[in-house]
């Protein structure tokens, strides 16, 4: 593996129409047949409607045990309430950094009857030593996030660093990356990613060339791009109206994975636990 060289594009996946909770359509770009997962990356959804009757049913209370749930707004506001008295609203640009660790019931509902609705979640694992560990939130609202010119690109760093500027998330388990990257046609955009850590590119306005020469590859909305090992990737706009990716990369855990929905553990045995704890009310 030669870690000084550019990377390109592994593979593109195409993301799933599907529906969650209590009914929200959403598309399932990771954790689906075609990529059940990213290590470290267990999910990612994309929501995205003008039409209230695919948002307003939100997440009425669920549990969450033994990973990182990553909350990224664009437009539109959700209340957020958990059973440790924890409660807030994320609006328009902020992010909600939630380990779970180990369990907490809440829901996630639309604090809005009408209008857009757009953001994405991410979910991250976390290492078996940090399952267990008490919840906890980073809550940054859009203020918080740095915002800036590289080249002709606009950057949001929510997590990583860019042009010696770093994001509000700290996570060193997984050593997040995760940039919000706006790309006028023409323009380009190149930025090193350390050396072994899973990354990937979703475009979800326009179309954008990644990775060069042989191993590049043009990615439309709502494609995901596997990025290959190595160092730096390039991502270049290929839209007349701007293109809008999420370049996002961390450092994969390598353990054994046992996940039923909304628990993620290491072990059958761990998982049965998540169940009858959170049946017996110990979340
Ligand atoms: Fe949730």
């Amino acid at each position: 593996m030669n870690t000084s060289s550019t990377r390109g594009v592994a593979r593109l996946v195409r993301g799933m129409p599907t529906s969650d909770g209590a009914g929200v359509k959403l598309t399932r770009v990771i954790g689906q047949p075609q990529l059940p997962d990213l290590d470290p990356f267990l999910m990612l959804d994309e929501f995205g409607t003008d039409n209230p009757g695919d948002y307003i049913a939100g997440f009425p209370d669920h549990p969450h045990r033994g990973f990182e749930t990553v909350t990224y707004m664009l437009n539109g506001r959700m209340r957020h309430r958990d059973n440790h008295g924890h409660e807030g609203v994320l609006v328009p640009g902020s992010v909600q950094w939630m380990t779970a660790g180990r369990g907490i019931v809440h829901s996630e509902m639309p604090e809005q009857q009408e209008g857009r609705m757009r953001g994405f979640q991410l979910w991250i694992n976390l290492p078996a030593r940090e399952k267990m560990t008490a919840p906890r939130y980073q809550e940054f609202g859009p203020e918080k996030i740095p915002q800036l010119q590289s080249g002709g690109a606009s950057v949001k760093v929510i997590a990583g660093t860019l042009g010696g500027i770093t994001g509000p998330i700290a996570q060193p388990a997984t050593d997040p990356t995760y940039l919000d990257i706006e790309l006028p046609e023409g323009e380009v955009f190149t930025h090193p990613l350390p050396a072994g850590h899973a990354a990937f590119v979703y475009v979800y306005e326009g179309s954008a060339r990644i990775g060069e020469g042989e191993a590049a590859s043009t990615a439309k909305a709502h494609d995901l791009a596997v990025l290959t090992e190595g160092g730096a990737v390039t991502l270049e706009g290929r839209a007349a109206a701007t293109t809008r990716v999420i370049l996002v990369a961390g450092r994969p855990l390598r353990e054994p994975v046992a996940k039923y929905g909304p628990f993620v553990m290491n072990t059958r045995e761990e998982l049965m636990q998540a169940f009858q704890d959170f049946q017996s009310g110990r979340f």
